[in-house]
This record gives C-alpha cells, structure tokens and sequence, in this order.
C-alpha cells in the first residue's frame, strides 16, 4: 500500500499523496517541509519582511529607471533611504547594538520634474503601507483646514486600519515648501499655515505616540482616537521651493561662474544651481531647523530638457505612447506616430512652458478627434502624421486664441 516515504502515513490517513519517482509525500510532510524552508531563507537573507525579498539599492533603483526618466541622483538617494529604512524595521525592537536612525528625505525640484512620479513608482514595489498627502492643506489645530495627524489618518486607512502595518509606512508630504515660514519675523501676523504647522509636522517627523483619529478631519468629534507610533514611519517630501536657486547663489556667493576654495577652483554650473542645495538653504526658505535636521537626506531633481521630454513620450513602462496604442488596440486598430510628431509635441510643451504634463495635454488634442472618431469603423491601422497633428493643435490654438 502507498504510503508517506517521510513520516510514514498510509494513504488513508492523509489529505493527499503525491507519488515522486521512488516514494511519496503527504500534504503535512509538504506543509511542514515549506515552513522549513522559509525559516531557512529567512537566517540566509536578513532583508527579508514578511516573507517578501527586500531589493538592494541597485535593483530599487533599477525598477525606478522603468518608469522614471533621468534624476539620477535622486533616485540614488531615495533607493539607499528606503533600502535602509527596511534594514531598521528588521532590527529587533530592544536591540542592545547601534541604533540606527530614520533618514527621512527632501526631494527638491520644480514642479513637473517626477517628484511624485518618484514617490509613487516606488509604492509600486514596496510592500509597506504608502501614502501622499499635500501640505497645502495642513493647518493649525483650530483652523480651517486639516489637522497634521490626518496625514496619519491617510496612512492608517493605506493600512486598511492595521495599526502595526501603518507604523512601518512611508508617507510622502507634496509641496512642503507651501508651509515654509514667510518673511523673517513670523510674530508680524499669525502664521496659520506656516510655522505652527512645521511645529506640528516635527512631532510626526520625530517619532512619538500621535493619537490619529481614524475618520480623519473635523467632521467626526466623537471618533475614538487611534494611537500611532511614528517611529518607524519613513517621510519623503517633495517640494518645488520656487527661487530657493537665488538663496543657493547667495551662499556659494557667486552669480556667475567660479567658487574659490583654497587653491581649487571649481567650476559651478550656474543654470542648475539646485545640484548644489544644503540643508542651510531650506533654512534661508523657511523651514525651522528643527524640521530640517528630522530631514536629513537632501536631494533634488533636475530641470526636463528636450531631450528627456522626448525619452518619457516613449521610454517609461507605461509611457503615454504606449497607452495610446494600447488603448487603440483594444479596438483592433494599430496605431503609430510619426517620428517628427514626437518631437513636435515636446516642442509645443516646451514652447507653453508645460514640462511633462504638458505631453499629455498635447497629446490628448491631437487624438481626441480619432479617439472619438475611430472605434466602430473599418480602420484597421493608424498613422498619425506631422501634418494631421499640426491641424489638431493649430485648430486647438483657433478655438483658445478666439476664446480669450
Ligand atoms: P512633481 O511631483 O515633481 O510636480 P510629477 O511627478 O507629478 O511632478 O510629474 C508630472 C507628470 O510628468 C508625471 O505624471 C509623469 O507623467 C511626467 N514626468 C515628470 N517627470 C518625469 C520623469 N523624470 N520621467 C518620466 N515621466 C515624468
């Protein structure tokens, strides 16, 4: 009679035998067998969470390239950050050796450059809870607008309200800038939506037990309060801090070319002044110092030339190009652009100052016509020539001209 080759169970006695080339094995042999392999993955790679392998810093980074274009330094930092935020998590709780600290990071860079685009792609491939919250809309407890442990309230429902998911997290904070301090002397007026805020953000930032109410806003006072441990919680900010390039000249103090130090005479690039940011000019922004050391990873992203708008038409893994065509292709129609059209698109966008989301606009005006017109017809393949994308645009430009 067939029965288990490792614990010896009769067919009858198991759930399911399964018969290999001289023996066989019970469903609990198989069971028990799995756990002990991934007991034993868990000893041999440390970086591992809740049985899910944890990407080195190259492969975050590589998975970034799929989707974001260029911003390679920044990419660099964040993929460090998140790696070594997961090498926290894995410390045991009362861990007698080195702690290691949060690094929480800054991303500074105009508006359109994949700050998001950033922040997002990496939630992709975590397997933390994530969220992005505007700090535009944080205010002061007792004013109008939302309290800062909403942000929290975010993360919590990201968590699907398991708290101990939720205080792994990553939260990414958009336009941290907005909440800088204006002006020099903050007592003039109440600086409702400045520092009050960056006093409330830095207890977030710091790591203590914030009680979160679970509805989030104002509209539920009598919510039980869910408490949350931000410890481990990691925060990415990204914010465009508008003219903080003047503050950077002003430091390197100069405004055209060189910086003397010692005898080396290095050679700054003054049409990207951003490469060269230091916390002291998110200070000279007004941000609180405090703040700024609970942020001590400091990165940017650079201007998009022509030459990446053209890159992100096409190159990203779900970039807009291929979405037409995919979009086209559920309607059996093969669509394709002409080259010059390409780049008479990034030509527009950088002729309206419209950056990356430009491309989309301008994309959607010349296929809205035969996104509407096409399906349901005979047209089987598609090519969207200079001239046809042209009249769209020109046609487009008529009807705004005549608008205004
Ligand atoms: P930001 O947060 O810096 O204001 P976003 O990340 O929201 O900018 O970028 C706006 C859009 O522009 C994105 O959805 C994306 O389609 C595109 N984009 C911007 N920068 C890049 C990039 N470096 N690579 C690919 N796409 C980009």
């Amino acid at each position: 009679m067939d029965k288990c080759s490792f614990c010896g169970r009769s067919r009858k006695d198991t759930n399911l035998l399964i018969a290999g080339v001289s023996g066989h094995i019970c469903d609990s042999c198989i069971e028990q067998a799995h756990s002990i392999l991934a007991e034993e993955f868990k000893k041999k790679d440390s970086f591992d969470i809740n049985g899910v392998k944890v990407l080195k810093p190259m492969e975050i980074k590589n998975f970034l390239d799929q989707y974001v274009i260029g911003q390679d330094e920044a990419k660099k930092f964040l993929s460090v950050a998140v790696y070594n935020h997961y090498k926290r998590l894995m410390q045991p709780p009362s861990s007698e050796e080195v702690e290691i600290e949060k690094s929480n990071i800054v991303l500074v860079g105009e508006t359109g450059t994949g700050k998001t685009l950033l922040a997002r792609t990496i939630a992709r491939m975590l397997h933390v809870p994530f969220t992005i919250v505007d700090a535009t809309v944080l205010t002061e407890a007792g004013y109008v607008g939302e309290d800062i442990e909403s942000i929290l309230t975010r993360l919590l429902q990201a968590a699907d309200y398991n708290v101990e998911a939720a205080e792994k997290g990553i939260v990414f904070i958009d336009e941290i800038d907005k909440i800088a301090r204006k002006g020099d002397n903050p007592s003039i007026t109440r600086d409702v939506s400045g520092e009050g805020v960056q006093q409330g953000l830095l207890k977030l930032l710091e790591g203590s037990i914030v009680n979160v109410p679970p509805q989030g806003g104002r509209k539920h006072p009598d919510q039980k309060m869910i408490p949350v441990n931000t410890k481990n919680i990691l925060f990415v900010c990204g914010g465009a801090f508008d003219g903080i390039e003047r503050k950077i000249g002003q430091r390197l103090n100069t405004r055209v070319v060189g910086y003397k130090a010692g005898e080396k005479r290095y050679e700054l690039d003054a049409n990207n002044l951003l490469q060269y940011i230091a916390p002291q000019d998110l200070k000279s922004f007004g941000l609180i110092p405090e703040i700024i050391g609970r942020l001590p990873v400091l990165t940017y992203l650079n201007p998009l030339n022509r030459d990446v708008l053209r890159k992100i038409l096409t190159e990203p893994k779900n970039s807009i190009v291929k979405q037409y065509v995919k979009l086209f292709q559920m309607d059996k129609i093969e669509l394709e652009f002409e080259e010059e059209v390409l780049d008479y698109i990034v030509d527009k966008s950088l002729e309206f100052k419209l950056g990356a989301r430009g491309l989309r606009s301008i994309c959607e005006t010349i296929m809205m016509d035969f996104m509407f017109e096409t399906p349901g017809t005979k047209t089987g393949k598609l090519k969207v020539t200079l001239a046809m994308a042209r009249e769209k645009i020109e046609k487009a430009n008529m009807i705004l001209l005549q608008a205004s």
